[in-house]
């Protein structure tokens, strides 16, 4: 049979790309793309199509205008992607993202690994290979297992320390995100000074949103907090220090096209993820409107620069949080989604403040003031409760005990006819199985229904796209 065939037919294809024999699904190579110069992967971690939903509904209501998001949906080509890795009907964020990476299934917690050892290479060493630029873009630390799976390769994702020291290896021409501790000689287990040997390198070194934006290196190695960037919503409303994924991503395009060979950057909104861990909505919502305001300056780029591919995805869901009717005739339902509108912090943000200080007044205050809640007597005592670590979430729903157990404080309280009440409820503080959204722009891809397809499917459209030789050897 011939290789097209081979493929219809969802028989497992081996691939050789660059020395190495891979496997994949059924995820076409859409004989339809055409070469670009650079190909830009916007990644949205932890993102289901009810977030989708509710930020929809949310984007309208705080900004009067519909996501953007939305718009790259109607204009590209949108498809479901299937996110299983290769050990898990669940995957971790280090196989989804060795499988975009690499073009390759493999286990939870392997980053550019199979679990044999084998390495793979990945799509930025690739392009790096034909002399394109290359960079990495993220609001989690840099390290983290999103940005890692398209430039390293370690058997356990917390392998940070590591993975910071091979990407000096590679030398993105752009770094930008969280994570210094695991370049700072204070904090490395080994005291080895990377960022001294970044300086060697050539990368200037932005700590703070101001160096950023006067940075005017044509390298740079920004790591804007010891762990992830605060929460968009804590950066916006409370002042905490560091960048937007806005501003991070308008200078990296800006450095990154100023490569005359092109680029491949990856791009990730990392923390998405995280607030749907900790059941928080009103952190989730605001992460995903300031990746909007990152993907405008994407568009805008891919506008001016039409040799460029766009490849969106969210690599799985997280929490299972959903918009449910409230009311009788589902009459309240608007009214409590509404409340939304009133968060001013993250849970995790509160709690930190909180553990410090946990007077009754306080809570009370900043829970109507930072949350827009108005706890009852018994809420408030599940709060204290909850302070002193007298409160078990089940281990199958929670991941951080304490912004799990305190988003069922503040929404779980009232009662089905309670107007006043936020009617989102979260399934399980765990990545999720669903299907997520994909989508293509650029590339000559003809806008339209994409189809579904495997995670690993993203890999070789920007093969293809770039002019790797991906053949096939079934
Ligand atoms: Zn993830
Ligand atoms: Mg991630
Ligand atoms: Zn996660």
């Amino acid at each position: 049979m011939d290789r097209r065939d081979f493929l219809k037919q969802g028989f497992l294809a081996a691939l050789t790309l660059g020395g190495a024999s891979l496997s994949q699904g059924r995820s076409p190579l859409r004989e339809e793309l055409q070469s670009v110069r650079s190909v830009i992967f916007f990644i949205y971690d932890g993102f289901d199509w009810e977030n989708f939903t509710l930020a929809r509904h949310f984007s309208l209501q705080e900004r009067g205008r519909p996501l953007l998001l939305e718009r790259l949906f109607q204009e590209g080509a949108l498809g479901g992607l299937f996110t299983s890795s290769r050990n898990s009907l669940v995957t971790d964020s280090a196989a989804a993202s060795t499988a975009f990476g690499c073009g390759q299934k493999t286990d939870n917690r392997y980053l550019g690994m199979l679990p044999d050892g084998r390495k793979l290479r990945t799509i930025l060493e690739l392009a790096r290979a034909q002399g394109r630029a290359i960079g990495l873009i993220t609001t989690t630390r840099i390290t983290h297992a999103t940005p890692a799976g398209f430039a390293a390769h370690v058997p356990d994702r917390d392998m940070e320390d590591e993975i910071a020291a091979q990407y000096l290896s590679l030398a993105p021409e752009v770094l930008l995100g969280g994570g210094s501790r695991h370049f700072d000689p204070e904090r490395r287990e080994d005291r080895r000074d990377l960022y001294a040997e970044y300086r060697r390198a050539g990368y200037s070194m932005l700590r703070t949103a101001e160096e950023l934006e006067r940075a005017n290196g044509s390298r740079l190695l920004g790591t804007f907090a010891p762990s992830h960037l605060p929460y968009e919503v804590d950066r916006r409303f409370q002042g905490e220090p560091g960048p937007s994924l806005r501003e991070m991503v308008q200078k990296g395009l800006a450095v990154l096209d100023g490569y005359d060979r092109g680029f491949v950057v990856q791009i990730e909104a990392g923390r998405i993820d995280h607030a749907n861990h900790a059941n928080d909505p009103g952190a989730m919502l605001w992460e995903v409107l300031a990746a909007d305001e990152a993907l405008e300056v994407v568009f805008d780029y891919v506008q001016r620069r039409p040799e460029t591919l766009l490849l969106f995805a969210s690599d799985h869901g997280t929490g299972g949080g959903v918009l449910y009717g409230l009311g009788g005739g589902y009459a309240h339902t608007n009214a409590g989604f509404a409340h939304l509108s009133n968060r001013r912090a993250s849970y995790d943000w509160l709690l930190e403040r909180w553990a410090e200080d946990r007077s009754e007044a306080r809570i009370r205050e900043e829970a109507r003031e930072k949350l827009g809640v108005e706890l009852s007597p018994e809420d408030l005592s599940r709060v204290l409760a909850l302070l002193d670590g007298r409160v078990e979430v089940p281990d199958p729903v929670a991941y951080h005990t304490g912004t799990n157990a305190l988003a069922w404080a503040v929404a779980d309280g009232g009662s089905f006819e309670r107007p006043e009440q936020l009617n989102v409820a979260y399934a399980t503080g765990q990545h999720t199985a669903g299907i997520v959204p994909v989508a293509v722009l650029g590339g000559g891809v003809a806008p339209g229904p994409l189809g579904l397809v495997e995670n690993t499917a993203l890999f070789f459209w920007a093969a293809r796209a770039l002019g790797v030789p991906v053949t096939l050897d079934g």
